[in-house]
């Protein structure tokens, strides 16, 4: 599914109005009636509905569902914070509602009776807006903010960018929004996507001739995608062909970390896995993941020893090597990942302290020309980009593709809805995962993940999104079945990945 900017939707009506010469009224009836038609569906047996109406297109969209709910049985009045200067496609709308019989009315803050309606629709600011909500629509905001009825917001809740600016101080909680066409960068990106609620993306029957001139921002990556790009397991495939993989990771007080993103790796496909610790973590690994071997690093009392960084690890050697799952920030540590950044061949996934380590290896980050895809959460985000995670999450998209472009490397930038940006900066975002994933180890399944994945095939963009998806996805199943999003530990997480793998191959 396309995800878009205001600016690209814009881009795309005037090219279906202009160049295929669809009428700007067509595409808003064809809005009303999709609209109208997802919130039957939402509420079955609605009998009473009101529609507070703007000025621009979003009002216009508001005028045409209320005609659609009418015809279809139900009770809708129309009230209109504003009207001031309505005019192309929204006029023609409100006058068509008005010559079939109806008035709307001026929407009075000290009148309207939220809860006589069986649900609320909100269709006064949409895409146009800037800054914080301007009177008179600060009132009905206010308003809809202390009713208990369901509030339907039609394409964005009012008030809420649909970029990445500021959410202003008010604007309107829905329950449910129902998104024209294509979902807004502001729909996977917090706190506004709280403002949303429950999403459903409508068409509006926008010709698909036109998005290859209007452009898209980035892909919602779900079950449909991955599924689309999972690989086939071959007749006659044998170990090697699945991918030999390389984990490093483990230190003395993260002792589990590596034996985590070992299963998961090997849950999701990896063909020979070596794990690569130090010495003596190998007899509590072992027991827990039988099938990984292991490249027993020196150490002094549980930690690396100077002469582990110069330990054979034959970086040439694998199809994919993982760095960083519980791997600590010794100096040892620190000349293992250059180590990796320069000799592995194939594909190199830096995750945890392994990233810590990465703006004091820029000459190696600039010179590596095999692919490398870096994993951080927020914190490591800022980190990497010498800015605060309060940045990060408020220029998720824009600030990972400057990076992914700049660095040259896959990013996998985590926290719910994580982002994935390609070298060229294509983006995808992902909507699987829950709460029960925000606990220590989490990442480290999904390093595992993508340690299996990223060897199954050449579309390493693919494979990089169908391992977050597997791991989100995993996680949903998790709490759908035994577990729940305050339960959910990471070494459990691995054993969803077969139920999550098993829906994808449907
Ligand atoms: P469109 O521009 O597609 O018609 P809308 O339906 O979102 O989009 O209409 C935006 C309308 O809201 C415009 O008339 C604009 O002048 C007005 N507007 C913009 N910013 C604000 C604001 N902060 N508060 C109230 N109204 C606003
Ligand atoms: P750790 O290093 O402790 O293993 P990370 O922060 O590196 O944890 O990784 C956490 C993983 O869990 C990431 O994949 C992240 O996207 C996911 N995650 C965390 N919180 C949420 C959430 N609230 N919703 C969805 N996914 C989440
Ligand atoms: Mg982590």
């Amino acid at each position: 599914m396309r995800v878009v900017t205001a600016e690209q939707m814009r881009e795309a009506d005037r090219l279906a109005i202009e160049e295929i010469g669809m009428k700007e009224e067509l595409l808003m009836e064809n809005a009303g009636r999709a609209a109208a038609a997802k919130i039957i569906e939402l509420y079955p047996g609605l009998q009473y509905a009101a529609v507070l109406a703007g000025k621009g297109n979003n009002g216009g969209d508001g005028y045409t569902i209320a005609r659609t709910l009418e015809s279809e049985g139900i009770r809708t009045d129309v009230y209109f914070v504003s009207s001031d200067g309505l005019k192309g496609a929204a006029l023609y709308h409100r006058t068509l509602y008005e010559k079939s019989g109806f008035t709307p009315r001026q929407f009075d803050p000290s009148s309207f009776q939220a809860d006589s309606y069986g649900v609320i629709i909100d269709a006064m600011l949409g895409t146009g807006i800037k800054g914080e909500v301007k009177p008179p629509f600060d009132k009905a905001v206010q308003v809809l903010g202390k009713t208990d009825t369901p509030i339907v917001a039609v394409d964005i809740p009012s008030g809420i960018p649909s970029g990445e600016e500021d959410v202003p101080s008010s604007a309107v909680k829905a329950d449910a929004t129902v998104i024209l066409e294509s979902p807004k960068l502001s729909a996977y990106l917090f706190p506004a996507k709280e403002y949303y609620g429950q999403t459903h993306t409508v068409s509006i029957g926008m010709p698909n001739a036109v998005w290859h001139k209007a452009g898209n921002e980035a892909v919602e990556w779900g079950m449909t995608e991955t599924s689309a790009s999972f690989p086939v397991r071959k007749e006659n495939a044998h170990k090697g062909r699945h991918g030999r993989g390389l984990l490093i990771g483990g230190s003395k007080n993260m002792a589990g970390a590596p034996a985590i993103a070992a299963l998961a790796a090997l849950e999701s496909g990896a063909g020979l896995l070596t794990t690569a610790l130090p010495e003596s973590l190998m007899y509590t690994t072992a027991p827990l993941v039988p099938e990984t071997t292991f490249l027993r690093l020196p150490e002094k009392e549980g930690e690396l020893a100077e002469d582990s960084v110069s330990s054979d690890f034959g970086f040439d050697r694998y199809d994919a090597v993982a760095v960083g799952p519980g791997l600590g920030r010794l100096k040892e540590a620190k000349e293992i990942v250059r180590r990796a950044l320069v000799e592995t061949a194939g594909i190199l996934i830096l995750d945890a302290d392994a990233l810590y380590w990465l703006p004091e290896l820029e000459q190696e980050l600039s010179e590596r020309t095999a692919p490398l895809i870096l994993t951080p959460h927020p914190g490591e985000m800022a980190h990497l980009a010498g800015t605060t995670p309060g940045e990060v999450n408020k220029h998720r998209f824009s600030l990972a593709g400057q990076y992914a472009r700049k660095t040259g490397c896959y990013l996998v930038l985590k926290g719910a809805n994580t982002i994935c940006t390609t070298p060229e900066g294509d983006q995808a975002v992902h909507t699987s995962g829950n709460a029960g994933l925000a606990k220590g180890g989490s990442g480290d399944t999904l390093t595992g993940i993508l340690l299996g994945q990223v060897m199954q095939d050449e579309d390493t963009a693919a494979m990089v999104n169908n391992a977050v998806f597997l791991h989100g996805h995993a996680a949903d199943l998790a709490v759908e079945q035994e577990e729940t999003d305050y339960s959910l530990r990471a070494s459990k997480l691995a054993s969803y990945v077969p139920r999550a793998i098993k829906n994808v191959q449907l």
